[in-house]
């Protein structure tokens, strides 16, 4: 009976409570307390075995109904948390993500909660401020005088701010708080402004008020729709789709953009700032846990408007989400490879479609799979032709390495270099690009032919010869550089064997000693602070020759840059496997070379290659996309590749060597039949040991019209159980082979 005196004819009211983290797919029937409101996508404390643990209420329950619990051991709900409860929209997105990717609802779940301290009681902070008009305290000692002459213009400030800028202990500080000359006032919780849509009103050429005219409509329509934005690199897509978001502001509506490298920002913060007047919101894993707790609460109240972050964006709890807008649609950081097996740009299209909204996908060299769906019609193409300043894209040349090769133990061929004096003595920038971070991919021993590999993976050691120290790229593990082969112990007979950017950058740095020279590769740069002002160096000009991995290949604007030398162009083109490597490789070799001669003179480009005439060379030399496409089209319809068909991958793996292949094989067997869907394998992974884990693979190749779910729904049922040290991933979609 409930304080009423009822009871009511339906029973105590009980609801299903979902356990985000936990790798179930099934919600738990808990009572509702009389008086305690719960309402769907509410947070609550429940008691779960032993322990008490954070839940969210589900409208209806999910997963195996036979294991309900039952109503006499039925539990209640302990309290509710003070936090804005999940939109429907983001329960529809987790249950659409853990059905697709066949991930358990509860670790999709997780995703959109990835904020610890938003479900932390806030702790309001305390800070001092001057109290004016107050006497001067009967002591004053010059720290005292220095803390008062800051405190003086009236802001708040924490204590220990205010300590260390007047170079004196806390103690000064509480000693003026107890004389009244300073008194505690707590600290305002950050607010985000609102960007001003009105702010700057820019002018379009006529190519892009076309482009702003579409998408604005797209955002008017009030509905579902997928634009693809494709425009050579400094046509103008950034500030044409600036206006959808203008537009989306507006209407009063939140706004995401996706960036795949958004520690790179600095850049495009300042030109956001210069259209709407302030910062939008950030979102990405930089961040410190109390900002995340900040930005969760923000997107979920609507108080954050704009956001930019990187794919777990994604899954912020809007309040209302009205545009999703994805930056470098193409690349391969948007898809996520751990635990949740997903593709942020793919799940963002189901995201607009739940919640009825525009997606737009933006890029200078599109996926093949947005190319189809342009073509098909599915998604609307709008197409920016031409570079906003009307420069020409770069001339790009092959540099024939058969041919034309360089002086021995060097990377440079006498073409690259003659380019290379020329542009400096035209006091104009270059840039050097080899996707390859430290000095030398592989260390061979001269004496014995010992090549000194990873101890828990199938992977030579990459020399990183600033830190004098051997790394693992797969697993971390490093070593100090030895100074005799670990194997036959000869002293000295170690060599270092192909380039890594630390080593070209040293056959530069001897060619051209009088040149400046910046070496950008993520393991040499400490920070987002320090990558931010390299990036302005390079942009103001205090830089001659920019050396650097794929992270100066995206989203920069270097203004400068003349002249651009691909290193080892057929880097990305020997990886075997991977259906999409000549997409990539023309993705990434397009976007750099792109970089050459944006602003004022025509740039040039040089790819260094030891096959010139490789469909991939031969349409960044002649520039013609629109072949390349067509060819490599043609070829994943013929293979029945994505997106012509689909694709899922079963990776299992094990510490045991034996015991991962047999299982492997035991997989296989238990495939059910079809005549549609073919399972190729097993084989071991083209990496086949990382962190000491045996991997072996199992493709499974659909063709579209499949149902690839169900398949390998029904196939998981028929498998024994993983126990023990095996593990089974399933990647829908797999993009990293
Ligand atoms: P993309 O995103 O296609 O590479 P951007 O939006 O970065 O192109 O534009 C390239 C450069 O041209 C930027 O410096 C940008 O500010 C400038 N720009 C592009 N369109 C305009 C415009 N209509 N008015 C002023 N500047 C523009
Ligand atoms: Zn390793």
């Amino acid at each position: 009976m409930n304080e009423h005196g009822e009871r009511g004819l339906l029973g105590p009211k009980t609801v299903p409570v979902l356990m985000p983290g936990a790798p179930l797919d099934q919600t738990y029937d808990y009572l509702v307390p009389a008086g305690l409101a719960v309402e769907p996508g509410c947070f609550v404390l429940v008691p779960f075995g032993p322990q008490t643990r954070i839940g969210v209420v589900w409208d209806t329950p999910q997963g195996d109904q036979s294991r309900a619990v039952d109503p006499k051991k039925m539990k209640a709900i302990t309290e509710r948390l003070d936090v804005p409860p999940l939109p429907a929209v983001s329960l529809r997105f987790a249950e659409w993500i853990s059905g697709y990717t066949l991930s358990p609802l509860g670790l999709v779940a997780r995703m959109t909660m990835s904020a610890q301290a938003a479900f932390e009681p806030q702790k309001p902070r305390f800070g001092v401020r001057i109290v004016a008009g107050a006497q001067e305290p009967p002591r004053m000692t010059p720290a005292r005088r220095r803390a008062l002459d800051i405190a003086a213009d009236g802001l708040i400030r924490v204590k220990s701010a205010l300590a260390t800028e007047a170079q004196c202990s806390t103690g000064v500080v509480d000693g003026l708080v107890a004389s009244g000359n300073l008194v505690e006032v707590a600290v305002p919780e950050r607010r985000y402004p609102v960007p001003d849509p009105e702010h700057r009103e820019t002018q379009f050429t006529d190519a892009q008020a076309e482009a702003v005219h579409a998408l604005v409509s797209s955002v008017d329509g009030d509905g579902f729709s997928v634009s693809l934005l494709d425009g050579v690199t400094g046509s103008g897509k950034t500030e044409v789709y600036f206006e959808a978001v203008a537009q989306t502001l507006r209407k009063g509506r939140q706004a995401l953009i996706m960036l795949p490298e958004i520690a790179l920002t600095g850049q495009f913060m300042s030109r956001f700032v210069a259209r709407f007047g302030c910062q939008p919101a950030e979102w990405h894993s930089a961040l410190s846990p109390a900002e995340r707790g900040r930005v969760w609460k923000a997107a979920a109240s609507g108080e954050a408007r704009v956001i930019v972050g990187a794919r777990s964006a994604l899954f912020l709890p809007y309040a209302d989400l009205g545009l999703v807008i994805v930056d470098e649609e193409h690349d391969a950081g948007f898809k996520q490879d751990d635990r949740v097996h997903y593709q942020a740009r793919d799940m963002s299209v189901v995201r607009g479609s739940l919640g009825k909204f525009p997606v737009v996908l933006a890029s200078a060299t599109p996926s093949i799979e947005s190319h189809v769906n342009a073509r098909t019609g599915r998604y609307r193409q709008i197409v920016l032709p031409g570079r906003f300043t009307g420069a020409d894209l770069p001339d790009v040349k092959a540099i024939d390495l058969r041919r034309d090769p360089p002086e021995k133990g060097q990377w440079l061929s006498p073409v690259l270099v003659g380019a290379l004096t020329e542009t400096l003595a035209q006091r104009q920038q270059s840039l050097l690009f080899l996707n390859r971070r430290g000095y030398a991919p592989l260390t061979l021993c001269r004496a014995c032919g010992h090549r000194v590999e990873c101890p828990q993976c199938t992977a030579w050691l990459v020399e990183h010869r600033f830190r004098r120290r051997l790394n693992c790229h797969h697993c971390g593990f490093s070593l100090a550089m030895p100074e005799a082969c670990p194997k036959c112990h000869e002293e000295g007979a170690l060599v270092a064997c192909g380039p890594g950017v630390e080593r070209v950058a040293e056959e530069v740095r001897e060619r051209f000693p009088e040149a400046r020279v910046a070496l950008l590769s993520s393991d040499l740069i400490p920070g987002l602070e320090e990558m931010r002002q390299i990036i302005g160096e390079i942009e103001s000009g205090e830089v001659d020759i920019i050396i650097g991995t794929q992270i100066v290949a995206k989203g920069h604007n270097f203004p400068l840059l003349a002249t651009v030398g691909i290193v080892d162009g057929d880097l990305g083109l020997s990886m075997g496997a991977d259906p999409r490597a000549g997409e990539r490789t023309f993705q990434l070799l397009h976007q750099v070379t792109g970089r050459a001669g944006r602003a004022m003179t025509k740039g040039r480009g040089f790819v260094q290659t030891h096959m010139p005439d490789h469909p991939v060379m031969e349409a960044i030399i002649s520039g013609d996309r629109e072949s390349f496409l067509d060819r490599e089209i043609d070829m994943r319809r013929r293979g029945l590749l994505p997106p012509f068909g689909r694709l899922a991958a079963l990776v299992i793996s094990a510490r045991d060597k034996d015991l991962a292949e047999k299982f492997a094989r035991e997989v296989a067997r238990r495939a059910p039949p079809s005549d549609r869907i073919a399972v190729l394998g097993p084989a071991e992974a083209p990496i086949a040991v990382v962190r000491g884990r045996h991997r072996w693979r199992l493709l499974v190749k659909a063709p579209r019209e499949a149902n690839i779910q169900d398949y390998l729904r029904q196939w998981g049922e028929a498998l024994p159980r993983i126990a023990g040290d095996l593990r089974l991933a399933v990647d829908v979609d797999p993009y990293n082979f």
